[in-house]
């Protein structure tokens, strides 16, 4: 590596291949949240922990594909199991059933407490939506609760209260319903109940109130896979939506495999009625998938197996039938990288040492800013975590609110010219690449933005 620094503005490649892209795609990004100022940086290749972007600088990665990567990028044991999957089978995709299907099934229904069958699809955002379709089929109720500030991809019925203003939120008990992006129907909003994270009594009451409308609650077990659920308040969430006849849908997209083999919910011992699960399940290709209760999830299985071929006399009418369909669902070559990727993460202490080296490298930050007299503290579970700069414990998505943005945005802008990718505000995710040296240079990096910024 050349270690020619983002710094350089209009001289770097990277700045020079976003003013073309911006011509051919809107706003030169493929999704939105690849966007940031002055430019986002365009890479060439990459390797274990490292990126290294087309004007030859490389960074030590902690983004990994909004936690995706787990492994870290090209793994041997995964890229090999993709080769075989093309050598062995001479396609890249069936577009029928086939046996890796069952395998992967079978290990998901092992791992998860929640999951007794599995349907796959090709994102997160899918997953969320079949859970969605499922809880409204077996409820006959039309809404859905969510919780501020919690993310489960981009459509209309959960792309609310996302990122909500401090001005517009309304009250903390009862946060308002907000939409904040444009191209939504107004009667969309009405259809989706906003819950507070964290106050199992305003959730109580609120739940309370809407309950014969409320097919489902969706909620991200750890926010953003930082802001813990406490342990008493997901426990009475799970009772109190037992109760109620409301479907609980643990959306651990971003936590599955991440903070532990079995999600949070193995953490907190709660058994959730519907699991999406995407990211590191794909091994680094694209992929979702929805498990759950067997009562739940046989919605959308298409026929009794007495009726194989005569679906119309089934004692199910065709239209009872929930539609999941996909081109790609269950693709060969995405299942073959999921399963050595989970392969390896069970090996016998491969866990362990990951989530040691991140609380490494977590405590060795806290006490470089404690050193410097920055308030910040780090949050998160597992393989995740966050940096917060404020003395403040952080329960929901409102506390941070009262966090320094600013300082957050110049460090992070610092440490990419000093070779660490995080995109500007994410998350720190780790991977089983990621060495001692890395953590050294990382938290040396982090010196050298602090005195910067300080300067
Ligand atoms: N749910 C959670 C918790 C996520 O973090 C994400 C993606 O970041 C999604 C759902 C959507 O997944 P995808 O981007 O694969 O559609």
């Amino acid at each position: 590596p050349s270690h020619i620094s983002y710094a350089q503005g209009s001289k770097v490649q990277s700045f020079q291949l976003f003013q073309q892209a911006k011509e051919w795609i809107p706003g030169g990004v493929t999704a939105n949240i690849k966007h940031f100022s002055p430019h986002p940086i365009f890479m060439k290749c990459a390797k274990g922990s490292k990126l290294i972007d087309v004007d030859g600088q490389e960074y030590i990665d902690y983004l990994l594909c909004y936690g995706a990567l787990i492994t870290g990028h090209g793994h041997q044991a995964v890229t090999n199991a993709v080769k075989e999957q093309l050598d062995q089978t001479g396609t890249t995709v069936f577009g029928t059933p086939h046996e890796l299907e069952l395998t992967l099934a079978k290990k998901l229904v092992d791992l998860y407490p929640g999951i007794d069958m599995v349907r796959y699809t090709n994102s997160g955002l899918e997953a969320t939506l079949l859970a969605i379709r499922l809880a409204r089929a077996y409820t006959g109720k039309d809404k859905i609760g969510k919780f501020e500030g919690h993310y489960h991809g981009g459509f209309n019925h959960v792309l609310v209260s996302v990122n909500p203003e401090l001005d517009d939120a309304g009250s903390k008990y009862e946060p308002i319903a907000l939409q904040n992006r444009v191209a939504f129907q107004k009667h969309e909003l009405k259809q989706t109940l906003v819950l507070p994270f964290n106050d199992l009594q305003s959730t109580k009451n609120l739940l309370r109130k809407y309950a014969s409308e409320l097919a489902a609650v969706i909620i991200e077990p750890v926010q953003g896979g930082f802001i813990r659920a406490e342990q008493e308040f997901i426990e009475g969430l799970r009772e109190i939506t037992e109760e109620l006849n409301i479907v609980l849908i643990f959306d651990e997209v971003k936590t599955g495999f991440r903070v532990h083999l079995g999600g949070a919910q193995s953490v907190y011992g709660v058994k959730p009625d519907l699991t999406a699960l995407g990211k590191v399940l794909g091994g680094g290709y694209p992929i979702g998938a929805l498990g759950g209760s067997k009562e739940m999830m046989m919605l959308c299985a298409p026929t009794d197996e007495s009726d194989v071929f005569s679906f119309g006399q089934s004692s199910r009418k065709k239209t009872d039938v929930v539609f999941h369909s996909g081109t790609y669902n269950g693709h060969p070559v995405v299942l073959a990288a999921g399963l050595a990727t989970i392969s390896l993460l069970e090996e016998n202490g491969v866990m362990e040492v990951l989530f040691a080296k991140t609380n490494h490298l977590r405590t060795a930050l806290e006490k470089l800013y404690t050193t410097y007299q920055i308030p910040m503290h780090t949050c998160g579970m597992g393989s995740i975590f966050n940096l917060i700069f404020s003395k403040n414990p952080i329960r929901n998505y409102r506390d941070l609110w009262g966090t320094n943005h600013d300082l957050r945005m110049k460090i992070d802008m610092e440490l990419l010219h000093q070779g660490i990718y995080i995109k500007p505000g994410n998350r720190y995710s780790m991977s089983i690449s990621h060495t001692q040296q890395d953590i050294d240079k990382t938290v040396e990096a982090h010196e050298k933005a602090i005195k910067k910024v300080l300067s």
